[in-house]
């Protein structure tokens, strides 16, 4: 089965609404023509509603970075899934590193997140991951899958069949470090073949991403390996032309 690529930006905590408005312009002028591939945004919370409005009638999804599983009520600073779909977007980053490292995420919470996620009708895109020490100790299949999951636990074929897994070693965020081509696509066949435990046809049309230090000039060799959908760019999606040059780079398979 061929799966569509997709090219994710997470803008982190980066733009004022200012520059996130200027960056979605330049954006929709250079996706415009790139179609072979499906393209997502995260700005900050603050710029939602701006770039939403600017992305309008593009091909371009809007996603949130984060949102708490609760309906409503008294969560000083945060945001739900239908707050993030009422502002336009149609996807959420669930289990970023930085969250599970920085805002203490647990397995337990990404799975909460992920299914309020798909209650909003939001795509999840489930992110994973080791960390350095846990590399070293050969422990990489065992981390990511466990907290693949804890994640998808309880999820049924037909909902999982919406969401995006995206593989981010932690050591490869923000560092300039990056996976090769080799152990990334090990770490992306090993997740399908976790999925598929769940049905063959479900683990074939699941995108799977890599994330982790990805620049115009490393992604064509990333995302040429047959179980890599895409990528989740952090950094090199605050400049157009280099988000651009990353989708460009997507091989045809
Ligand atoms: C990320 O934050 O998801 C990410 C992959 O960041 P960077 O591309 O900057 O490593």
């Amino acid at each position: 089965m061929s799966r569509r690529g997709l090219i994710a930006g997470n803008w982190k905590m980066n733009c004022t609404v200012a520059e996130a408005t200027a960056l979605t312009a330049e954006l929709r002028r250079l996706l415009a023509p790139i179609r072979h591939v499906d393209f997502m945004v995260a700005p900050p919370y603050t710029a939602l509603w701006p770039v939403a409005q600017r992305l309008e009638g593009s091909h371009v999804i809007l996603a949130g970075q984060e949102l708490y599983p609760e309906a409503q009520g008294a969560f000083t600073g945060a945001v739900n899934g239908d707050m993030l779909a009422e502002v336009g977007c149609g996807a959420v980053l669930v289990g970023h590193s930085e969250r599970r490292q920085l805002f203490g995420e647990t397995l337990d919470s990404s799975r909460l997140r992920l299914r309020a996620a798909l209650a909003a009708g939001l795509t999840p895109v489930l992110c994973v991951g080791e960390t350095l020490d846990e590399r070293r100790a050969q422990r990489t299949m065992e981390v990511v899958g466990q907290q693949v999951e804890a994640a998808i636990d309880g999820v049924d074929g037909s909902e999982l069949a919406k969401i995006v897994i995206a593989y981010e070693p932690v050591w490869a965020i923000g560092t300039g470090e990056v996976a090769t081509p080799g152990q990334a696509q090990e770490v992306h066949g090993a997740i399908r073949e976790r999925i598929r435990s769940r049905g063959s046809e479900l683990a074939e049309g699941m995108r799977i991403l890599y994330g982790g230090s990805v620049k115009p000039d490393n992604a064509a060799a990333l995302m040429g390996q047959a179980d890599i959908d895409g990528a989740l760019v952090g950094g090199a999606s605050l400049k157009a032309e280099s988000f651009a040059a990353i989708a460009r780079a997507y091989p045809s398979k």
